[in-house]
């Protein structure tokens, strides 16, 4: 033996995740193995993934490599499954979110101030901040194991994904959806900009926040002494009220001091009068800020609206026109005037006097005081809700009246549900919630007031034709000046190149907004496949700010025809309102159909105790810290095992209770390594197809059918993209070989067993073949050692070898094993119900509901370590039945003593329907309390029923004392540093000469050559 190398590589202890990581990332480069699979695909039948952009504004976090996990987990099985794919990553490189992060480090904090700091200089900062973002993601990415096609990324901020959406936006535009709309949004005062629907609907918008609670009083005009009182929580827009609001049906109440109310809100006050709303309805009343400029011109009256809510407030509804949705909608319906106080930044215009200048909420102060020193403030506290707030910079959000550009959708809302409907939702929950979007969705906005985005191509003309510009070219044939110093389609360049309007011929300007960051993702199954595009250009991707940053080409329609729509594309729930919607929105505009065949959702991430992370808590957790200290397999391991439709708490404690689940395995590997490098096996490749067992041992046999089964399951599993069904099968099918297989053959593994070596050897290949989607490290490692490295046929790596199929497997086996592990469970539940130890023997085993574990009593017998096994045939649970006294007391009279005494004495007969016959009654089973009695030493599962005699005679106390010297001598063996083949002599106490009379047994088990007896300690020595 010593002369040869060992077949394989020792294994120590434990696994170093990172470090085998680090090696493998290393070996992988060094390989090529990546590009030798994408080469050994080429020619497969493809498989479409379009990858949604990942903001570049930051490095890797652990939020994104929770996605970045499951498209690479696919994207190699279908790679081992041999389909041909594109890789490509993406990233969105313009937007608030670049704008704001840029914002931050200069510490700029107004548009002002940006535009102070120059357009062009602040568009140059937000490029390098993309580029910096986009080596550190794409640094993190790979060190998360995620294969993709690096350096032919595509950048949401080149010229040419600017153009696409150019060009839809046109044909938006000739369809006649286009329009500006003036209305009243939520408005980020920090940003300076409207925000949409869908952006209100990302994760963190709506925030816990405690406002002011104003009750106000309005003076009648008419009715002296009188006043309506209104309630507020926005104390800013009081200087815009035009307006107070009844439920014209309901009732309102006069108190004695002159307040009204609704009496619904108030119902155990006195009032002095009480009157339908319509009769206030018309009413004049003094606006509480008539003393400001802009108030003192209204004439404040009360007005019907069968909206106003009983729930809260007083009844009677502060409508400040410029300041809310329905108040500016109440305006048109009434011919009210709108005031809107504050500008783009949320400071009070000028004619608001001394509000002039203050922002909504350092103006509320003042406007409590001034209300109380007029006499108008009736009550004044904190009201805790639910508060929108900028989904980028965290602000409370306002409305204003603004001018947008929006989308109108009900020309394609039917359009966009009927493709909808197509698409394979997973969790399918996901897909309902789409639909429910699609159909309450109103036009999308899609301008933004902001400087690094989208610039809208649209120049309206003061002669009334609204310019739409389709392309670079086409820009470039309008232009009357400036297309030579356009050096990328952004501002401020292309703010200063004016054009000719079709119309009249006069020169028109670009307006100033740019796009929804959406339409950037949105358009990317257009852009990036070359859609419409006659002639395949060469790196036609990396165009505009992009330039230099990637060498993506610009392919042609054909391609396009060939990837569209993608198999299949995944990213968190919040995206159902934003990349699903706006990809499938453009899409079906420009196609008529949906972009994607199949989505994985998955809810969001936590922290381990269930907070959302939060860099202020100092729970987030850096991808960096979490690879040094997890590794990437286990946070992978983490990602994959969670249901899609729940929240993952994610953290260090549950992957270290990862890492020792992992141990199982690794020990079962080590297991392997250790003997078989004792006993000089040497595995043959070929076992890995159908497997190397034919009419050997049952267990062999057994092992074999699980392994696929495993395969069968994994592959399923996979086909479904349900990662966590992947996970508990591959976890079961290791405990099935460590727990029931080698613990039940580690004999066989002392001495060159042939069989059992093969069938163990291809249980666990086949297993990290499966495994390794999610864990690529360690299915790669360990595929070197106990494949590549023996097995001279074998591809050098896991992810060269194709996905592994299921042979035939024996249902039978599975299922008569299954039962035999689940009732030496139930037993193994019994001992630890009743203290006793699995050391101590016990008479007997009784089992009722077993259908195939007849054929296994002498495993029963040692896994339990019982004498006798009883299968029985009648139901072990016994009920205990009380008289239902509420039905049976009127029936029964006073017989229903005698009836409740046989009851308790067990004296009565089972009836029909779960009925009972007793005391000369049939009673019925809803007559009956029914209580189910456990049994000393019983446990149950749904079908099987276990039971251990757990009474204990003299033999059976000896016999576990014999067992617990075997245990101790074994041990003090191994801290002596035995080999497995020393002989012992022992010396006993005198109290333990009684155990003697299993002497053979003892020797057996500890391989002494002689015990005695002389009163000492427990000694051992060798021999
Ligand atoms: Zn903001
Ligand atoms: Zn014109």
């Amino acid at each position: 033996m010593s002369a040869l190398e060992p077949v394989f590589q020792p294994l120590p202890n434990v696994p170093d995740h990172p470090a085998l990581e680090l090696e493998v990332l290393d070996w992988w480069e060094r390989e090529r193995v990546f590009e030798q699979l994408r080469g050994r695909n080429r020619s497969g039948p493809k498989w479409s993934f379009i990858d949604g952009p990942v903001t570049a504004n930051k490095a890797l976090a652990v939020h994104t490599a929770w996605g970045r996990t499951l498209k690479d987990v696919f994207q190699r099985y279908k790679a081992m499954r041999g389909f041909d794919q594109r890789y490509q990553n993406g990233f969105d490189c313009q937007g608030l979110w670049i704008e704001v992060g840029v914002e931050r480090e200069l510490g700029l904090n107004s548009k002002r101030e940006i535009e102070d700091f120059g357009l062009e200089e602040f568009a140059r900062r937000c490029r390098e901040k993309v580029i910096w973002s986009a080596e550190e993601l794409t640094r993190g990415s790979k060190r998360l194991g995620q294969w993709m096609d690096w350096g032919n990324d595509y950048f949401t901020f080149s010229d040419t994904n600017i153009e696409y959406i150019w060009r839809f936006l046109k044909l938006i535009h000739e369809r006649g959806w286009l329009y500006k709309g003036h209305r009243s949004t939520e408005w980020c005062p920090r940003c300076g900009t409207s925000l949409s629907q869908h952006e209100l609907s990302q994760a963190g918008v709506y925030q816990d926040r405690a406002d002011p609670s104003l009750f106000v009083r309005l003076p009648l005009r008419e009715r002296a002494g009188q006043s309506l009182v209104i309630w507020t929580t926005t104390p800013w827009t009081l200087p815009a009220n035009v307006a107070a609001a009844v439920h014209p049906d309901s009732e309102y109440g006069l108190r004695s001091n002159g307040e009204w109310v609704a009496v619904a809100r108030y119902p155990t006050e006195t009032f002095t009068r009480r009157v339908r709303g319509e009769e206030l309805v018309g009413l004049r009343y003094s606006g509480p800020f008539d003393t400001l400029e802009p108030g003192s011109g209204v004439e404040h009256r009360v007005i019907p609206w069968d909206d106003v809510s009983m729930d809260e407030g007083t009844g009677i509804v502060h409508i400040a026109t410029g300041c809310g949705t329905e108040d500016f909608e109440l305006s048109k319906v009434h011919d009210l005037p709108v005031l809107m106080p504050v500008d783009e930044a949320g400071r009070f215009y000028d004619e608001y006097g001394w509000l002039h200048g203050l922002g909504t909420a350092e103006a509320a102060d003042q406007i409590v005081g001034n209300l109380a020193e007029r006499g108008l403030l009736v009550e004044a506290g904190l009201y805790e809700h639910r508060y929108p707030h900028c989904w980028r910079c965290d602000t409370p959000l306002i409305f204003r009246i603004a001018d947008d550009w929006l989308i109108a959708v009900d020309g394609i809302r039917g359009q966009l549900i009927d493709a909808n409907s197509g698409v394979s939702w997973t969790p399918d929950y996901f897909g309902k919630r789409m639909e429910d979007w699609l159909r309450n969705m109103g036009d999308w906005n899609i301008s933004r007031r902001r400087y690094y985005g989208l610039p809208l191509p649209f120049y309206p003309c003061s002669c009334g034709r609204l310019n739409v510009i389709g392309s670079r070219a086409e820009l470039d044939e309008r232009a009357l000046s400036g297309i030579e110093q356009l050096e990328e389609l952004h501002r401020p360049w292309v703010d200063r190149v004016p054009i000719r309007c079709d119309a009249c011929g006069g020169e028109v300007e670009r307006i100033k907004e740019v796009g929804d960051v959406w339409l950037d993702a949105g358009i990317v199954p257009f852009s990036t496949l070359g859609w419409e595009n006659p002639e395949w250009r060469k790196g036609g991707y990396a165009t505009g700010a992009s330039a230099g940053l990637s060498d993506a080409d610009l392919p042609d329609h054909a391609y396009w025809e060939k990837w569209f729509p993608a198999d299949w594309v995944s990213e968190m729930r919040e995206q159902i309102r934003l990349w699903f919607y706006s990809q499938l929105f453009m899409s079906v505009a420009l196609t008529g159909r949906a972009p994607f065949q199949a989505v994985l959702g998955y809810e969001k991430m936590l922290d381990e105790r269930g907070r959302e992370m939060h860099g202020s808590w100092g729970n987030m957790i850096d991808a960096e810290d979490a690879f040094a200290r997890m590794g990437a397999d286990v946070m992978r391991w983490q990602y994959c095992a969670q249901p899609p439709n729940q929240n993952l708490l994610f953290g260090f404690g549950p992957a270290d209770e990862i890492k020792r689940r992992l141990l199982t395995i690794w020990n079962s590997v080590s297991f392997l390594v250790q003997y078989a490098n004792i006993e000089g096996f040497r595995p043959m490749y070929g076992d890995l197809e159908g497997g190397p067992v034919t009419g050997a041992q049952p267990l062999d046999r057994w092992l074999h059918s699980r392994t696929q089964q495993l395969v069968a399951e994994a592959t399923e599993a996979l086909e479904a993209t349900l990662t966590v069904q992947l996970i508990r099968a591959f976890d079961a099918f290791v405990d099935d070989l460590s727990n029931w297989y080698i613990r039940r053959s580690r004999r066989r593994f002392y001495s060159l067993d042939e069989r059992a070596f093969r069938t163990l050897w291809t249980a666990l290949v086949q297993a990290l073949r499966v495994i390794s989607p999610v864990m690529p490290f360690l299915a790669e490692h360990l595929w070197r050692n106990l494949v590549a490295g023996p097995c001279e046929e074998a591809p050098s790596s896991i992810f060269l070898a194709p996905w592994p199929e299921a042979g035939e497997r024996d249902e039978g086996l599975l299922s008569e094993i299954s039962e035999l592990r689940e009732i030496v469970e139930l037993g193994r539940q019994v001992r630890s119900q009743e203290n006793i130890k699995l050391r101590q023997p016990l008479r007997r085993l009784f089992v009722y509901g077993a259908r195939y574990a007849q054929a296994h009593v002498e495993e029963l017998e040692e896994e339990l370590r019982v004498k006798d096994v009883e299968f029985q045939d009648a139901p072990l649970v016994r009920f205990s039945y009380k008289p239902n006294l509420r039905i049976l007391g009127p029936r029964l009279g006073k017989d229903i003593v005698r009836v409740r005494e046989a009851l308790a004495a067990g004296d009565f007969e089972p009836g029909p329907n779960g009925g009972v016959h007793a005391a000369g009654y049939d009673l019925a089973a809803d007559e009956l309390l029914v209580e189910r009695k456990e049994e000393r030493g019983w446990a149950h599962s749904e079908t099987l029923s276990v039971g251990l005699d757990v009474e204990l005679d003299d033999e059976l106390r000896l016999e576990a004392r014999v067992l617990d010297l075997i245990h101790t001598l074994n041990t003090m063996r191994k801290e002596a540093g035995l080999q497995l083949t020393d002989r012992i002599e022992v010396t006993l106490p005198e109290s333990d000469s009684d155990l003697l009379a299993h002497a053979e047994w003892i020797k057996q088990e500890t391989l002494a050559v002689d015990l005695r007896p002389d009163g000492g300690e427990l000694r051992i020595e060798k021999v």
